[in-house]
């Protein structure tokens, strides 16, 4: 079943840093999503080919769900649609919460 998303304002342009530790916020995907074991893909579908090459960990609003932002793995193409309209993500984008989890990277102590 596909997800509705859109994109968060202003995040393609200056995305904040992850404050869980994480590199950056496809790492920070790669190590909360539970329904993608291959590689990283662009996870946009419908009519919205080509991809870009460069892959993002893009912040999106999940339809239906205002109270907080989520991750997924986006091209750069398809991280600058406006972020006025919803787009489908395949169910295996598992949109992750910008929030600290578990499985968040934590730097070792020096
Ligand atoms: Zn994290
Ligand atoms: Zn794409």
């Amino acid at each position: 079943m596909p997800i509705w998303v859109r994109n968060v304002e202003g995040s393609s342009k200056k995305p904040p840093k992850p404050e869980c530790g994480c590199e950056d916020w496809i790492d920070h995907w790669k190590r909360n999503q539970t329904k993608h074991f291959g590689n990283a893909t662009c996870m946009a579908i419908g009519r919205l080919e080509p991809h870009d090459k460069e892959l993002v960990g893009a912040h999106v609003w999940k339809r239906g769900d205002a109270a907080e932002q989520y991750i997924v793995p986006l091209c750069k193409t398809h991280n600058m649609i406006d972020p006025e309209k919803w787009f489908e993500v395949d169910d295996a984008a598992s949109p992750v919460s910008t929030r600290k989890q578990l499985p968040c990277h934590v730097p070792e102590e020096r």
